[in-house]
């Protein structure tokens, strides 16, 4: 993993400095001498990272920093301010410009690579998740760009990890002016209450009495509930080479004490802005997967789903020697529905049709809108004649009970005919399996419909 670094400064020494180290750990490094310059490689998206000199002529790295955070194109590209200055206010104007970190000139190699190497991993998976919710902003969904720079990073839900009731009580007072916070004095809890409590961010202090903070960290982020929830360590000076220790673990970011209450504000709102920002990314690469296989109308999985999902299941009934079902399900002259009552009512049948299906099925089985009024299911570990008991369950379900439309103000009677087989020699394709459905279904609509015709392999 290769990320490239972008290093920012006009005196072209320390730009040659950083470069020399960060090229030393395998890091392409890309130079710019001022924020100009450095604006328009950020806009190609040309580089992972950027070290951003503070003092510059013409524009200042505060500024830089200010805009990169405020385009959508660019404020998820992390940024670390390097300065000969190092009072609280100016560290502080730099996080409260967007800034990811701060590091003190002369920088000390092992803070700057252990810095770099921890956000590049961040920078990577956001990439990754970005590529993938592209495919859900071609489909309409809101861009999570537009919502990220205008977020505030406040309004979270924070759990502080901490056992010494001086210091919670302050951090806590602290956060509580902009964030809900849980506070969990007993580390050995601390895991069970973090996978429980949907936090936005966790804060933890590695200075607890007998127990390790950061295994805390590193159980935190391999357990499922709790892997993409940011992790803010705190330590005192002396433990300082931990927090070191705890960015290659996955700690996002740390403090040291005596704790500065404006720094722990703005690094608490950074985390907090991009757990939200790659949760929104997460949402869209979800919803994107499940209108990729879900039926809009009815909410049944479609076709394409059902076609790739039908092999898996056959080879799984094979190998294991268990009978699968397999029906297809036609709503008997819905084209007179739609020419007697409208295309709507049509539309209403077909949902209130897959509610019914869904009723009468199991959580393993698989109904599928194949067509128009074209249904089907597959039943694993199910036999034919189990198979037409549920057939025929589903058909009175439909042919007993009316369907309503034009809102509730009419109700018509519906009937649907089932073809159902099933699959029992091993290696059979599943394409005959749906001809063999297909064909019993023409003999239920040509026996005269409303009903359900089995036909074994
Ligand atoms: P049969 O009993 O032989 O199945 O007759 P049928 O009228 O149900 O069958 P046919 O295949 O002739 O007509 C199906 C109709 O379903 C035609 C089509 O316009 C309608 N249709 C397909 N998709 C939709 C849809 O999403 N909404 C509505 N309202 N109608 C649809
Ligand atoms: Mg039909
Ligand atoms: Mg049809």
């Amino acid at each position: 993993m290769s990320a490239r670094i972008l290093v920012v400064d006009d005196v072209p020494a320390n730009v040659k400095l950083l470069e020399a180290r960060l090229s030393a750990e395998y890091f392409d490094v890309m130079t710019a001498s001022n924020g100009t310059e450095a604006l328009a490689i950020c806009h190609r998206a040309e580089c992972d990272i950027i070290l951003l000199d503070v003092m510059m002529p013409d524009m200042d790295g505060f500024e830089v920093c200010r805009r990169i955070k405020s385009d959508p194109a660019t404020h998820h590209i992390p940024v670390v301010m390097v300065t000969a200055l190092d009072s609280p206010s100016d560290r502080n104007r730099g996080l409260e410009a967007g800034a990811d970190d701060f590091l003190t000139k002369p920088v000390s190699d092992v803070v700057l690579i252990a810095r770099v190497r921890s956000l590049t991993r961040l920078k990577m998976m956001t990439d990754e998740l970005r590529m993938r919710a592209i495919t859900s902003l071609e489909i309409g969904m809101q861009a999570p760009e537009r919502s990220a720079v205008s977020d505030t990073g406040k309004g979270g839900r924070i759990l502080l990890v901490d056992d010494r009731q001086s210091s919670y009580e302050r951090l806590a007072t602290i956060l509580a002016a902009e964030h809900t916070i849980d506070v969990e004095p007993n580390p050995t809890e601390a895991l069970f209450h973090a996978a429980e409590g949907n936090y936005d961010l966790l804060i933890v202090s590695l200075d607890l009495n007998n127990f390790d903070g950061l295994r805390l960290c590193s159980q935190a982020r391999s357990l499922e509930r709790t892997r993409h929830v940011p992790i803010l360590a705190i330590a005192d000076p002396e433990n300082a080479t931990r927090l070191l220790r705890g960015l290659e673990i996955g700690v996002n970011d740390y403090l040291l004490r005596p704790i500065d209450k404006t720094e722990l504000l703005a690094r608490a709102r950074t985390q907090i802005r991009r757990r939200r920002y790659t949760d929104h990314l997460r949402d869209n690469v979800q919803n994107s997967i499940e209108m990729a296989i879900t039926d809009a109308l009815t909410g049944l999985h479609n076709r394409r789903y059902m076609e790739s999902h039908l092999a898996t299941l056959a080879e799984q009934a094979a190998t294991r020697g268990k009978p699968l079902a397999l029906m297809i399900l036609d709503i008997d002259f819905f084209k007179s529905i739609n020419d007697n009552y409208g295309h709507d009512a049509g539309d209403d049948v077909l949902r209130e049709f897959a509610v019914r299906v869904r009723k009468s099925i199991r959580g393993i089985d698989l109904a599928c809108r194949y067509g128009g009024e074209e249904f089907v299911i597959v039943m694993p570990e199910t036999d034919l004649h189990v198979a037409g008991m549920v057939a025929e369950r589903l058909r009175r379900s439909i042919a007993g009970e009316p369907f309503a439309i034009h809102k509730g103000a009419m109700r018509i009677e519906v009937t649907i005919s089932i073809g159902l087989t099933t699959l029992e020699r091993k290696g059979e394709a599943v394409a005959d399996v749906l001809k063999r459905a297909d064909t019993a279904l023409y003999r239920a609509k040509h026996d005269g419909r409303n009903r359900v015709v089995s036909q074994a392999a």
